[in-house]
């Protein structure tokens, strides 16, 4: 860190007042934070005038690029128009009503009513207290516990931390207790639990189900209300499941009556080719689809939790004389934040950014894989669409973990690209924008970041 950064003014006073989430405060209080000033297209520049190669979309969102004057001109449009109106009762505004409408037209099954709230924690909260009230409304009051998965992320307000599967993220945390929110095993083809390691993909796929099934019936059919899961995990470490492991999970809840959640905060809007991953990738129909991020592109916050007619029909029953559906948010449906949504899905659509992904998708997965699994350090190249993780290990036989994403994730930045460093993963999430040139730039420094790193060990 220069001089010249720490006697920046914006410097200081973020060092001294704001509380960054997911910070290491062994290196912030010395360190500071890297002021980032610009953003334009798949590029961001600091307060130094570095310019960055943003590997990682903002954080999984920013699916339509950076500083974009359409997206702009739609929300001054909105601002000087209504900006905002709370739509608690029987008032609304049009950006939301057409939004939830324009998400219904392409939303998998009967999943056709939207709850808007103001990001992805939000969003899982706001569907679990809706399921929880769907069972008490059709008598199924003994229906409460969730099942959720390893190294899962769904958030970090207090139920969706709670939710969250990754053991790193509790330390000294309270927990609501195993009670209501228990875990099975992530869907991880690279380190596959004990009596795993040498099943065909199908195989594997039937043992994960077979988890679920025998936890559902370890707790009671009648006690369990829903079971979640991302796609394809994300913060997790990008774990991509075998084949048909979705399918058989949906149709095990199906079976007892239990609810499929899908948190499609990352893997909706184009991530994977698609608007939303579960059918069009993954041959399952969830009950409740969880989104945020890509739905308006991060440009405002906004989330969504959308439920299927089924659930609907039953939480909007009148309840008694007075009696109101009564949850919500100040900002759900905020008429700006819905308006860039509209914005966004026109522009998704107008520059073929899924198309991009599917043609260009591929491209990543392949160069990646070539050029970093050489390194004696990297374990792994996983992902699918514009999801990529690399694992970095210390034996490649034994897959013990290395972490040292981190340093990676420091000497990428003196090469002009900015990655995501979880633990000994290194993440990457593009714009849905990324040319091909952009990729070929990406990798290379990545690997070069990596090859210095590795060599540095020795
Ligand atoms: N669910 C998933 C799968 C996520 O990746 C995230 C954030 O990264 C969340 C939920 C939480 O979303 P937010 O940070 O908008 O609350």
């Amino acid at each position: 860190m220069t001089d010249s950064i720490k006697t920046n003014k914006v410097w200081q006073q973020d060092k001294n007042h704001f509380i960054h989430p997911y910070t290491d405060f062994s290196t912030f209080h010395e360190e500071g934070s890297q002021v980032i000033t610009k953003a334009k297209g798949n590029f961001v520049s600091d307060s130094q005038g570095n310019t960055f190669l943003d590997g990682i979309a903002g954080l999984w969102c920013v699916n339509i690029g950076h500083g974009r004057e359409d997206m702009a001109d739609a929300i001054y449009k909105q601002i000087t128009q209504m900006q905002y109106f709370n739509p608690f009762g029987h008032s609304t505004n049009a950006p939301a009503a057409e939004l939830a409408a324009e998400i219904a037209k392409r939303t998998p099954g009967d999943l056709n009513h939207v709850f808007f709230t103001s990001g992805g924690s939000v969003s899982n909260d706001s569907a679990f207290r809706i399921i929880h009230y769907y069972n008490n409304l059709r008598g199924k009051t003994t229906k409460k516990k969730i099942i959720s998965r390893d190294s899962a992320y769904h958030g970090s307000t207090y139920f969706a931390a709670n939710l969250t599967g990754i053991q790193a993220t509790k330390s000294s945390f309270d927990s609501l207790g195993d009670e209501l929110i228990s875990y099975v095993s992530a869907a991880d083809m690279y380190r596959r639990p004990i009596g795993a390691e040498q099943l065909t993909e199908d195989e594997y796929a039937c043992f994960l189900a077979n988890e679920l099934e025998n936890h559902i019936l370890r707790l009671g059919a009648d006690n369990v209300a829903a079971f979640i899961l991302e796609p394809v995990m994300g913060a997790g470490g990008v774990l991509v499941a075998p084949k048909g492991y979705h399918k058989k999970c949906a149709d095990i809840c199906r079976k007892y009556d239990v609810l499929i959640v899908a948190d499609e905060v990352v893997t909706a809007f184009g991530r994977l080719g698609q608007w939303f991953s579960s059918e069009a990738v993954f041959d399952f129909v969830p009950d409740v689809l969880i989104t945020a991020k890509g739905i308006n592109s991060g440009y405002i916050p906004l989330g969504a939790t959308i439920i299927s007619a089924d659930i609907y029909r039953v939480i909007s029953q009148p309840q008694c004389e007075g009696g109101v559906f009564s949850m919500g948010f100040t900002y759900s449906g905020h008429a700006t934040a819905c308006a860039a949504a509209l914005k966004n899905f026109e522009i998704l659509e107008q520059e073929s950014l899924f198309d991009n992904v599917n043609k260009l998708g591929p491209y990543l997965q392949q160069t990646a894989s070539e050029m970093l699994l050489t390194n004696s350090i990297v374990g792994d190249v996983r992902g699918t669409g514009f999801m990529l993780a690399i694992d970095l290990v210390s034996n490649k036989q034994t897959k013990e973990r290395l972490y040292l994403a981190q340093q990676v994730f420091e000497k990428c930045l003196e090469k002009g690209l900015i990655i995501r460093p979880v633990g000994n993963v290194i993440v990457i999430s593009p714009p849905l924008t990324l040319t091909r040139d952009n990729i070929d730039s990406l990798i290379s420094k990545l690997k070069e970041a990596i090859d210095e790193v590795s060599s540095e060990m020795i």
